[in-house]
């Protein structure tokens, strides 16, 4: 960034806005540019190119795990590996099943819709999309009471693609109807130092090495939050220093931007805090413990845990959720002698 017409933008009032056109610029296009995943890279290789070989279209895929792994992305790989048109919707949006309904309709052969947060849709388009699924088909139902009658509609042939941050939330009917389920990991640092290298390459940005590894540490395995904290930190070096991103400037954003050493962020913090400081460590009830953060269940559940469990700082029990002896360190605190673990975190490599 030396022009200073580059400079002004990016300071710019729109800078949200301008985040999320860099997140789309940032989306690896084809499964060989996808980092990380092999697992679940090469099974959908296989699920892809089987069909295609066959002339038909692939099983519908379920794609689960955290926010920010390459669901999406990878949802737009397979349309564009299969050379399909994308069609995107949501659960949250599917609350009516005529919402479902249109937009079976308007599907052309071969197309892949993809439905993000598809636990969150609304039963009666859920069970629409099984006989959509399975046989090509949906019943719309016109009129109400004993009136109603329904209207058979074909639906050309499609893949759908499912993105869920909850798997365990949906129902066994919805489940069974995807031929292929992809459970994505965290990414390992080394993974997320090619993702934070690939994207400063694209944004034109000075990275030093060191600079490179400290992000893709800090990133609590997650691509969205790599590419994330590298935009951040750029911001710094450019403002504060000559725009290099070396290994001091990333400590010393990332010091600015509340990302802890551990790549645990406020509400990471909040949510161990309140669960050793205000509940003893636990065990105690998820609802409980968000009430305390003053969040959403769902958003502590879906965003925080997992990568809290996966670090080793908290435990999900039957009777609910406990901080482990390497929390208590982490706060710079005593773990009562009972408390499971033996106060490392798992920082995987
Ligand atoms: P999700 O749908 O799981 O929330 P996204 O597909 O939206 O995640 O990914 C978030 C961002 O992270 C994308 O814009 C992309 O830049 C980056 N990203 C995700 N997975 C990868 C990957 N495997 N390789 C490179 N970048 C990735």
């Amino acid at each position: 960034m030396d022009s200073e017409d580059e400079q002004e933008r990016e300071v710019a009032p729109e800078a949200v806005v301008a985040d999320l056109d860099v997140e789309s610029t940032l989306r690896p296009k084809t499964l060989r540019e996808f980092i990380g995943q092999e697992k679940v890279s090469e099974q959908l290789e296989l699920v892809l190119h089987g069909a295609k070989q066959r002339g038909e279209s692939p099983d519908h895929v379920l794609l689960s795990g955290p926010p920010g792994l390459g669901k999406t992305s990878l949802a737009m790989i397979i349309a564009a590996e299969l050379g399909s048109s994308l069609r995107v919707t949501s659960g949250p949006a599917l609350e009516r099943p005529g919402d479902l309904a249109a937009m079976l309709s308007n599907l052309a052969e071969g197309d892949v819709l993809f439905i993000d947060e598809i636990h969150r849709i609304a039963r009666p388009a859920e069970e629409m999309l099984y006989l959509a699924m399975e046989d090509f088909r949906v019943d719309v139902v016109v009129g109400k009471g004993p009136g109603a009658t329904s209207i058979p509609l074909d639906v050309a042939p499609f893949t759908l693609v499912g993105a869920t941050t909850r798997s365990g939330a949906l129902t066994s009917p919805l489940r069974d109807r995807f031929g292929f389920t992809g459970h994505m990991e965290f990414y390992r640092p080394a993974e997320l130092e090619l993702v934070v290298r690939r994207s400063a390459g694209i944004l034109g940005i000075e990275l030093h090495a060191d600079g490179g590894t400290e992000i893709a540490r800090r990133s609590r395995g997650t691509p969205r939050i790599a590419n994330r904290l590298l935009r951040r930190v750029r911001d710094y070096a450019q403002v504060r220093a000559d725009g290099a991103v070396t290994l001091e400037i990333a400590r010393a954003a990332l010091e600015v931007y509340d990302v802890d050493e551990l790549g645990l962020d406020r509400l990471d913090r909040a949510v161990l805090s309140a669960l050793v400081r205000s509940f003893s460590g636990g065990p105690v009830g998820v609802s409980t413990l968000a009430v305390s953060v003053g969040e959403e269940s769902s958003t502590v559940e879906e965003v925080c845990e997992p990568y809290l469990v996966r670090a080793g700082m908290l435990a999900r029990t039957p009777r609910g959720r406990v901080a482990t002896a390497a929390a208590w360190a982490h706060l710079g605190l005593t773990a009562p002698p009972d408390a499971v673990g033996d106060g490392q975190a798992t920082l995987f490599g």
